[in-house]
């Protein structure tokens, strides 16, 4: 099994801790890296109301807000006690700024990687701005 490096995970740990999960005790980390090697952290979000924001939307938000259009890899690192896998909603994020080469890596809480998708393996055959006419 593979390892990403120890400042990634010390950034995806922090991140983690920084989590707002008062109410599904679950706290997530995503990190979303650009081509040129730009990182974006973001954590989970909850409010009362239950809408909250998960780690990647979060970290999507700093990387555009940033002026930063295009994934190379992204990380995602859950609370430990199984697979963290982005959610649909966060799927079809990622998928806004995917290549096919794209890579999605689900780390444990050490930075081991526990699994690998593509796009296509995390969204396959998915909607995106392709779909729509041109403007
Ligand atoms: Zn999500």
């Amino acid at each position: 099994m593979s390892q990403v490096g120890p400042v990634l995970v010390e950034t995806l740990l922090k991140t983690l801790g920084n989590a707002y999960a008062p109410y599904s005790h679950h706290p997530v980390a995503s990190v979303m890296e650009t081509p040129d090697g730009q990182q974006f952290a973001g954590a989970n979000v909850e409010v009362a109301h239950y809408k909250g924001v998960c780690a990647e939307a979060s970290a999507i938000s700093a990387m555009a807000t940033a002026g930063q259009r295009e994934l190379a890899k992204v990380y995602v690192m859950g609370p430990g006690e199984h697979l963290c896998t982005p959610c649909g909603d966060c799927r079809q994020r990622i998928r806004e700024f995917a290549t096919p080469d794209t890579q999605i890596l689900v780390l444990s809480r050490e930075g081991e990687v526990l699994k690998t998708y593509t796009m296509e393996t995390l969204l396959p055959d998915a909607f995106g701005p392709e779909q729509l006419p041109p403007r």
